[in-house]
């Protein structure tokens, strides 16, 4: 009905993706917290906490589709303010939100924005200590590029982690959330952003991204070792951890 359903090939999804970011970055970050009721803050928080960076000033992270800069700006807090990031984002309107929020938190000296691609990192190999994507990966049109690319990033021992809606494990809550993402999600956006298609898009990608058990397996095959994953809010959203070894 809003035209996903016709895009085929992975250029024409990519290009999409990169629309609705494009229309949306000014308003993205008040309208997450409407529409996971702030709920993404706790998730981002739980993500850091199992990441556990250590307080050391080489540790080094690579934040990808890291938009706005949520996530990294938990890690170099988490880290106190030691730890350095890059925030890759392919999108030039969110990195540059991204950017002037952390010349306000004063964060501008331990973050590097960048842009690029999650299938094709612009990075050299064996280098980052921790690479983590949030609510970026379902976005990303070959999931097995983006993850070897991650791979191939990542120093021996480095922490692959991943923040991303799953597979809600709850049968009750499965019906609200369903009411929630369907009808809410795109009436929100319609109102708020003036834009309910680029919010039912949104819902729409959510639906088609492997669950934990299968997401989980995808890690395994890019090279990632001891993988697992944790459910948040009876399965909204998951977090999956692999090691590069
Ligand atoms: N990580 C942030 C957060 O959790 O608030 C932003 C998540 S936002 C839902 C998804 C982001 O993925 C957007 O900023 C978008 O531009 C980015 N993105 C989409 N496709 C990408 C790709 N192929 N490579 C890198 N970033 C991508």
């Amino acid at each position: 009905a809003y035209g996903y359903a016709t895009v085929s090939g992975r250029g024409e999804k990519q290009e999409r993706v990169n629309e609705v970011f494009h229309r949306v970055a000014e308003r993205y970050d008040l309208m997450n917290d409407l529409m996971s009721g702030g709920l993404h803050r706790a998730w981002k928080a739980a993500m850091v906490a199992w990441l556990s960076p250590p307080h050391r000033p080489e540790y080094r992270f690579l934040d990808v589709a890291g938009g706005t800069g949520d996530v990294a700006f938990r890690i170099v807090e988490a880290t106190r303010r030691r730890a350095h990031g890059t925030v890759l984002d392919i999108n030039a309107s969110m990195l540059a939100v991204g950017a002037e929020r952390a010349i306000k938190k004063k964060l501008g000296e331990n973050l590097t924005f960048t842009e690029g691609n999650a299938e094709e990192l612009p990075l050299p190999d064996n280098h980052f200590d921790a690479y983590t994507i949030a609510f970026g990966i379902r976005n990303v049109p070959r999931i097995g590029e983006a993850l070897k690319e991650a791979y191939r990033v990542l120093k021996p021992g480095g922490r692959f982690m991943c923040l991303e809606f799953s597979e809600v494990d709850l049968p009750v809550l499965d019906k609200v959330y369903d009411a929630w993402s369907f009808q809410a999600i795109p009436r929100i956006g319609e109102i708020v952003a003036r834009d309910r298609e680029s919010y039912a898009y949104l819902v729409e990608s959510i639906r088609r991204f492997p669950n934990q058990a299968n997401f989980a397996a995808a890690i395994g095959e890019a090279g990632f070792e001891r993988v697992d994953y944790r459910n948040l809010s009876g399965g909204i959203a998951a977090i999956h951890s692999g090691w590069k070894l």
